[in-house]
């Protein structure tokens, strides 16, 4: 801890691995012997630099960057790129340490990485975000490739920024490989990426419910956030019959009684300037509420899709006060530590973000496929195996602690990665 004084988020994200995981008896042996738990979860090396771009008023400007390559010890290094002026190394690095945690869940052969900017793109024009991009592409790209590490987007970082950190590393390479995930369809990217991880959240929402002899029909769901993850979530939600009762951002939070239709929030997504959810809130004939999070909201289900430590302990006690019965975690790390703790201890049942949203990778792991042997898959065939892999998450967790999905995913998890290492030797 005296290590890593100031960097809550990721000591955070190790306590809450640590707290809620069991390890079979002979695994824990190998796991001392091997001193196996510090090197699991130290990065593998973290990649700080400097990105200096030129604004429109021609004045030059500097960005920290970082790049956090956790683990390739199943896997190529693979995580998301997030832009936004609260990036710093300690959230990278437990977003870097969820990654890899959440890709080994999925049983599929990827490492964990993470990595981004404190740059705001807000308010920011096209060229300006261009030019960052370039920028920061100058440096990434001595650390990244096919086979080494693959960044995807994240927090502000869609298919736009992703085109053109690709296209500098396309003409600084000399070479067109599929060292990013979360391309244009044009150029690479695979079908189904954009809503994957939205999709997935639902895909496993739908199988949690199945298990519990409950459908998703005329559930009420409360979502935060009104970007790439929780518009998908909403969509796919409504269409298998849910009410979408709230959407937010970072100004307030948007309520419909009625819920969200299918129309609206298609607009929503079709507008690339996302802070606009409070404009529309007149015009979709919901209520805004400024400077507010829609915690206090009743309904069945809760959806936190926004970002890290959005939902504190108050917020699970107004949840839990209010028959909440699941709360399934669409961003990283959405719940505080105590909020965790009172989910954990009362009759809610809680998914993690490791579990309910890797879609989004599992989409990322298809698209590395069709790059290395060029040849694009369908939308149905990514969707199929979408589900179908989201299911098998769902079951791993199950399967390894019947009673605590969170439980469920920490320890499937830690077992692969244990065996993992130890085979390899040191
Ligand atoms: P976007 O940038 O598309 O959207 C982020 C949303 O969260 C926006 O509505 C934003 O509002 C809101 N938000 C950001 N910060 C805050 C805050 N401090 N308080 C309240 N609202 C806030 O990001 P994504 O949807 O891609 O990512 C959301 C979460 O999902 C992140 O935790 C990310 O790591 C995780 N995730 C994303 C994946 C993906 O495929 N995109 C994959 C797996 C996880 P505003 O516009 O006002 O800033």
């Amino acid at each position: 801890e005296k290590l890593y004084h100031g960097q809550t988020e990721y000591l955070q994200a190790i306590e809450e691995l640590i707290e809620y995981s069991e390890i079979e008896p002979y695994l824990e042996e190998v796991l001392v012997s091997e001193n196996l738990l510090e090197r699991l979860l130290l990065p593998d090396r973290v990649i700080c630099f400097n990105v200096a771009w030129v604004d429109d008023q021609g004045e030059v400007q500097v960005n920290q960057g970082w790049r956090v390559q956790h683990s390739n010890l199943i896997g190529p290094y693979k995580g998301g790129v997030r832009f936004h002026p609260n990036v710093n190394e300690s959230v990278l690095k437990f977003l870097a340490l969820e990654q890899t945690f959440k890709n080994a869940l999925t049983g599929l052969p990827i490492g964990g990485a993470k990595g981004g900017s404190n740059f705001d793109p807000k308010g920011k024009t096209r060229r300006e975000v261009m030019r960052f991009c370039q920028a920061f592409m100058d440096e990434l790209s001595r650390y990244i490739g096919p086979n080494t590490d693959i960044p995807a987007g994240d927090i502000n970082v869609g298919t736009r920024e992703i085109g053109y950190m690709f296209g500098r590393y396309r003409r600084l390479q000399n070479q067109f490989s599929g060292a990013m995930t979360g391309k244009s369809i044009e150029f690479g990217g695979s079908q189904v990426r954009v809503e994957s991880t939205g999709y997935g959240v639902i895909y496993f929402v739908e199988k949690l419910l199945e298990h519990q002899q409950k459908s998703l029909d005329s559930m009420k769901i409360i979502i935060s956030g009104s970007g790439n993850v929780a518009l998908h979530t909403a969509k796919k939600a409504i269409e298998k019959g849910a009410v979408v009762l709230t959407l937010s951002n970072s100004k307030g939070y948007c309520y419909r009684n009625a819920g969200f239709t299918q129309e609206m929030v298609d607009e929503l997504i079709s507008n690339e300037s996302r802070p606009k959810l409070d404009r529309l809130a007149e015009k979709f004939n919901a209520k805004w509420f400024d400077n507010d999070t829609p915690w206090e909201v009743k309904a069945d289900i809760a959806i936190p899709c926004a970002t890290q430590n959005e939902l504190g302990a108050e917020d699970a006690k107004h949840l839990i006060d209010n028959d909440i019965q699941f709360v399934l975690e669409g961003a990283n790390m959405p719940c505080t530590a105590k909020a965790v703790e009172l989910f954990e201890g009362s009759k809610v049942v809680f998914a993690p973000a490791k579990a309910v949203n890797s879609g989004g990778v599992v989409a990322s792991t298809l698209e590395m496929g069709q790059n290395a042997i060029f040849y694009p898959e369908s939308f149905d065939l990514v969707s199929d195996k979408l589900k179908n892999t989201m299911g098998d998450i769902h079951d791993s967790c199950i399967s390894h602690n019947e009673s605590s999905y969170l439980r469920g995913a920490n320890s499937a998890t830690f077992s692969r990665l244990i065996i993992a290492m130890a085979e390899q030797g040191v």
